[in-house]
């Protein structure tokens, strides 16, 4: 690939005006590097503007009133659940579910459709998901006496697709699976796995908080029955998560949640309760409106600028793995293709401190567990340091990054 980096570069300044957040200074001195994208993504000026616009202007409850202000914020609502369907490429817009996050769509999963399953069923979950996969489906299992069985990996970090196939039996009812790690950001074959699961009369579920923001996704195409994201990791604000369930699944779930908006007609008279049409019967409540609404303006953003995210990012993560690679003592994760995230340890330092001491020149890395413990437990580790990229990153940024990180290794090993 020809790869024009003048033209890159000029594109990457462009790109950096829109997001006002680069403007900070830390400590007054340091202009903010944000290498912590994995766990929040920060948004355009565009995004920022809608949602000020909404509180300003047309703040209001959905689908219940007569006037104006909320037949505006219902049709803004309703023109982000299309932009949603259209953008995973799903069939129809009431597979969309508008939830608080990934975690939310999860365990609405997990209280639906899971609280159908019966004693002795089989749950296959690998080992490298993120605790918002992995505590809901335990909890589950212990309710209702189901076998959870652990996908292993390979010593790449991946899905072993041999022993994946050996899990399966007539009990197995369901795989969750994360779309891309949120560790070593490697990215599992979901196609290959959801033709296995079906093959096998299992249902798949699949994460996408870390691959909604960095490749197209086609729900059709890689076949899958639950798709589960979140909008801050998506350019968007926090508090939206959405939950796709294909049509002739979700007709057969009940709700979770019970209350306003997701009943149709009530009296105390009647033993059945008639709820409302999907999707609205699992929006019970007032959802986060404003958020909503302003999420039809990420995916705008991201649908234009996806092609270039996919180039940008795959240059920044090679330019990180090559500086890195020059570093004693350093151990990164996973040695498969990967997605912008990249984790490492440096032996004998504590990650930790690695965190706290590169925040004093104004570099936010994430450090810990990452809610992955039983895939660090795995790797004999208990905290890393891990960098995830956005658009705005540039070389620059992993250029003073680099440095910065040698200054503290020096402080600590020699
Ligand atoms: N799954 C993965 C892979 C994640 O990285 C995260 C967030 N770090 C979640 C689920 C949970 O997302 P949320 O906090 O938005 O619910």
């Amino acid at each position: 690939m020809l790869i024009n980096y003048k033209f890159l570069n000029k594109k990457i300044i462009k790109i950096r005006k829109d997001f006002p957040f680069l403007k900070r200074i830390i400590y007054k001195i340091y202009n903010l590097i944000y290498f912590d994208n994995a766990a929040t993504i920060q948004m355009p000026n565009n995004v920022i503007k809608v949602i000020n616009e909404y509180n300003i202007y047309y703040n209001s409850n959905i689908h219940r009133g007569t006037h104006y202000l909320s037949n505006s914020a219902t049709l803004a609502y309703e023109r982000t659940r299309k932009i949603v369907c259209k953008f995973i490429n799903a069939k129809y817009k009431e597979e969309i579910i508008f939830t608080k996050g990934t975690t939310e769509s999860i365990n609405m999963v997990s209280n639906s459709y899971g609280f159908k399953l019966k004693k002795g069923n089989e749950i296959l979950i690998s080992i490298m998901e993120h605790h918002s996969n992995i505590i809901p489906w335990k909890i589950l299992s212990e309710k209702k006496k189901l076998k959870l069985k652990i996908i292993p990996v390979n010593d790449k970090g991946l899905v072993d697709i041999k022993k994946y196939k050996r899990l399966f039996t007539k009990k197995t009812k369901l795989v969750v699976i994360t779309h891309v790690s949120n560790v070593s950001g490697v990215i599992n074959p979901i196609k290959k796995l959801s033709i296995i699961a079906h093959k096998k009369k299992s249902l798949i579920l699949v994460d996408g908080a870390q691959a909604i923001s960095h490749k197209k996704i086609d729900v059709q195409k890689l076949n899958v029955d639950f798709y589960v994201f979140s909008s801050h990791k998506s350019y968007g604000p926090t508090g939206v998560g959405i939950l796709y369930v294909r049509l002739d699944i979700l007709r057969c779930m009940v709700p979770w949640q019970f209350g306003g908006e997701m009943v149709r007609n009530f009296t105390f008279f009647k033993k059945k309760i008639n709820f409302s049409e999907v999707p609205y019967k699992f929006e019970a409540g007032t959802q986060a409106i404003c958020n909503i609404i302003a999420f039809y303006t990420s995916l705008k953003w991201l649908k234009k600028n996806l092609n270039f995210i996919k180039i940008w990012e795959k240059i920044l993560i090679f330019y990180l793995i090559k500086k890195l690679n020059n570093i004693k003592n350093i151990h990164i994760l996973g040695k498969n293709k990967r997605i912008s995230v990249l984790s490492f340890i440096i032996e004998g330092i504590n990650s930790h401190d690695i965190g706290l001491l590169l925040d004093q020149y104004g570099i936010a890395i994430r450090t810990g567990n990452h809610c992955v413990q039983p895939m660090l437990n795995n790797y004999g580790i208990n905290t890393v340091c891990r960098i995830s990229f956005a658009i705005y990153n540039s070389l620059e940024e992993i250029k003073l990054f680099v440095n910065f990180l040698k200054k503290i290794i020096k402080i600590f090993l020699y």
